[in-house]
């Protein structure tokens, strides 16, 4: 049975936060002193978080997984939960491209300790992995995560190729005046490492509040930058996936671009979210959330939590409205929703 909210899209999508916490303190996310983070006992356990990913999946037909956080790989047994959720299967006769077998599952990771898990995730069946990398400086680097983790990103970069994940893409969040001036740079890293970099603009979601909207660089301007040195084209078509995609005319890869902000797509949005609380949002900017972890253990059986997904997604909104009067910034902040 799909997941149909009331605009007509079909929920196939879930993003996991696994974790509120992270072993980074990036500028546009979290405060230098991280934030309060929830009581271990607040958390999802695997158990639970197989329990729903298994009624998203074979109840509801989502057929893909991203597990987020915080850092999903400050989770302890991070495989353990992969291995878990790789066992679940898209039911036959769901009209997914995946029918019939186990949901794509993807990672968002800072990618500082992905040497020492790309192998064991990609046995354990982890699909497709994201690294965030917002600069190729070091002194930058530090400034913008507070942690000196760049040789160790650039080498999770290169343990995720060396365990087959292709493409490893890049996500670079790009805030006008602070990396912007590395958009190009970060556009030859890509082409001379052959991963797929996507340029996601700078999103009100940052803890401190100090988002603005003359601090985004838009698409058009990513594009124009980047087109004036290496021709592109774009790829037609995005269906529901979040990035407009280009491709190099001299052949040297793609690239994407997030604009969440200059060109929403929430038109086609089949994305829902879990939060590392058991909180089920249905967009990324929603300001109301539903409790599963409390029905869970209050002993509420699948067909009472299912029923309660139907009717969170019932509610869902025709998308954000953050270029609007109306828009009121989420609660929590990008590290307590998961991207
Ligand atoms: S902002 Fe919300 S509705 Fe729009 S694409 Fe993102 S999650 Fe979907």
């Amino acid at each position: 049975m799909d997941l149909v909210d009331p605009f007509g899209r079909t929920i196939r999508d879930l993003r996991i936060s696994v974790t509120d916490r992270c072993n980074f303190r990036c500028t546009y996310c979290m405060p230098e002193e991280g934030m309060k983070w929830l009581p271990r006992s607040d958390v999802l356990s695997f158990e639970e978080m197989e329990r729903l990913a298994r009624m998203f999946v074979e109840r509801f037909e989502v057929d893909g997984l991203r597990l987020t956080g915080g850092e999903p790989t400050v989770r302890a047994h991070l495989p353990v939960l992969v291995r878990k959720l790789a066992e679940l299967r898209v039911p036959a006769g769901s009209s997914s491209p995946l029918a019939g077998q186990k949901p794509d599952i993807s990672i968002t990771t800072n990618g500082s300790s992905f040497r020492l898990l790309a192998g064991e995730l990609r046995d354990a069946g982890l699909d497709r992995v994201n690294i965030s990398l917002d600069t190729l400086q070091q002194e930058k680097f530090l400034q913008m995560t507070r942690r000196d983790e760049l040789v160790r990103v650039l080498d999770g970069i290169e343990a995720a190729k060396e365990a087959g994940f292709s493409p490893v893409k890049i996500n670079a969040v790009i805030e006008r005046g602070v990396n912007d001036d590395e958009i190009l740079a970060l556009a030859t890293f890509g082409r001379e490492r052959d991963v797929e970099v996507r340029f996601i603009e700078f999103m009100p979601l940052d803890a401190s509040g100090h988002w603005m909207s003359d601090t985004v660089v838009t698409q058009d301007e990513i594009v124009a930058m980047i087109g004036a040195v290496y021709p592109i084209e774009q790829v037609p078509a995005r269906g529901a996936a979040p990035a407009d995609r280009w491709r190099y005319l001299d052949g040297a890869g793609m690239i994407g671009i997030i604009p969440t902000i200059s060109r929403p797509f929430c038109g086609d949005c089949d994305r829902v979210r879990l939060t590392a609380d058991g909180q089920f949002r249905t967009c990324l900017f929603a300001t109301d959330e539903f409790d599963l972890l409390t029905m869970m253990r209050r002993g509420a059986n699948d067909d009472t939590v299912a029923a309660e997904i139907q009717r969170a997604v019932g509610t869902k909104w025709a998308g954000h409205q953050i270029n609007q009067v109306t828009f009121t910034r989420p609660v929590r902040s990008m590290s307590q929703i998961g991207g």
